[in-house]
């Protein structure tokens, strides 16, 4: 139990709880309708969020009009915040909720409430574990997800392994390919139960093409309707067990890293501790036409109502979300904000 004398308060207009492209945008739009306090909560030590780590291009057509690499695209955003003067507070974890609008942080400052006037969460998405795709087999270390393997890579410089077997066959999943083979590691399967190829919306004319080119041409080999049944290993992975989901046989691949990619889910704990109602369909928040959740005065916006789409989508949600806070606290009794329509 937090005694509330020792808890730092303070007051602001917005608080974003993220520093994605959704939060982001989202902030940037609100300073321009001459919002005054806009802070953004994020809970790591850089600002950017997934894109800072997803060196390959593919960002930005949507809402820059340009194609970015993701270190480039979240540089640009966050550069465009900190010029208007959001205030951006890193290494602070959202932990919890006072009240309806009172935000609990925890920072290298200790605790604190942030009361604000209105919300929005932006707390993105987060990939399957191997728990979480019931895989059985030993606890050997080499086993990650496309964010830990990127962050290890270009954030610590870390070598990850030699033999990589991915797990999925997404467009996260070639992200993840990409990352592999910069930092030296061959990539010996990807493994996915799906049929095909599984693309984002935007390049699904592109899927024929890749299933085409996946069988003809296999640099990688990809096992299609095939599921990884075990690791083995002990201390290090030594290798995976994989099953043909059509013939029932089952052969061994010798790897020492398996990288568990896509199947996401919406980073929602703190959506679900502000007790908001949940969508059923994506189980992240619910969400109203104008991004306002069945809180009044807390907003969502991005990866965090579905699970996965391309930063663009996030970061154009996250600036519609503003307008309508906008809006929102235009209408507020006593306001002399200004808001405008979506
Ligand atoms: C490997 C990979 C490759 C991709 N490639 C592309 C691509 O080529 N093109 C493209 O357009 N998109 C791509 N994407 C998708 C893109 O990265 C996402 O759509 C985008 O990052 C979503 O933005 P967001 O703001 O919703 O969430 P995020 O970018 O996930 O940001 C959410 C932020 O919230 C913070 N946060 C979470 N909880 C808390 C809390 N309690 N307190 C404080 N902060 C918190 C997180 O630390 C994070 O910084 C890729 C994604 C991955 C993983």
């Amino acid at each position: 139990m937090i005694d509330h004398d020792q808890r730092r308060t303070s007051h602001v207009d917005v608080a974003i709880v993220g520093a994605g492209p959704a939060g982001l945008s989202a902030a940037i739009k609100l300073k321009s309708l001459g919002i005054d306090r806009v802070l953004v909560l994020e809970r790591s030590g850089s600002a950017g969020g997934v894109p800072q780590f997803c060196h390959h291009l593919g960002f930005g057509v949507r809402d820059r009009h340009r194609v970015q690499t993701g270190p480039t695209y979240a540089r640009s955003l966050v550069s465009r915040a900190e010029s208007v003067g959001v205030d951006l507070r890193l290494n602070a974890t959202v932990t919890g909720w006072h009240e309806d609008k009172s935000l609990l942080v925890s920072s290298e400052e200790g605790l604190s409430l942030i009361e604000a006037d209105a919300v929005l969460i932006a707390t993105g998405a987060r990939e399957g574990s191997r728990a979480s795709a019931l895989v059985s087999g030993s606890r050997a270390s080499g086993v990650l997800t496309t964010g830990s393997l990127q962050r290890l890579v270009y954030e610590h410089g870390f070598r990850v392994g030699n033999r990589a077997v991915i797990v999925g066959a997404e467009l996260v999943s070639f992200s993840a390919l990409l990352t592999l083979r910069s930092a030296g590691v061959k990539v010996v399967a990807m493994v996915t139960p799906e049929t095909e190829i599984q693309l984002y919306s935007v390049l699904s004319p592109l899927r024929r093409v890749l299933n085409r080119w996946s069988r003809r041409f296999p640099l990688v080999p990809i096992h299609l309707s095939s599921e990884v049944m075990s690791i083995e290993g002990t201390g290090r992975v030594a290798g995976v067990q994989v099953r043909d989901n059509r013939t029932g046989s089952e052969r061994r691949i010798d790897c020492d890293t398996v990288v568990f990619t896509g199947q996401w889910r919406p980073e929602r704990e703190v959506a679900v501790a502000a007790g908001v109602r949940l969508n059923s369909g994506s189980r992240g928040p619910g969400i109203d036409e104008s991004y306002m959740t069945s809180i009044p005065g807390v907003f969502a916006a991005g990866n965090v109502l579905r699970g996965i789409e391309q930063a663009d989508f996030a970061s154009l949600e996250g600036r519609r979300a503003a307008a309508s806070i906008g809006n929102y606290l235009a209408a507020a009794p006593g306001s002399s904000e200004m808001g405008c329509p979506i």
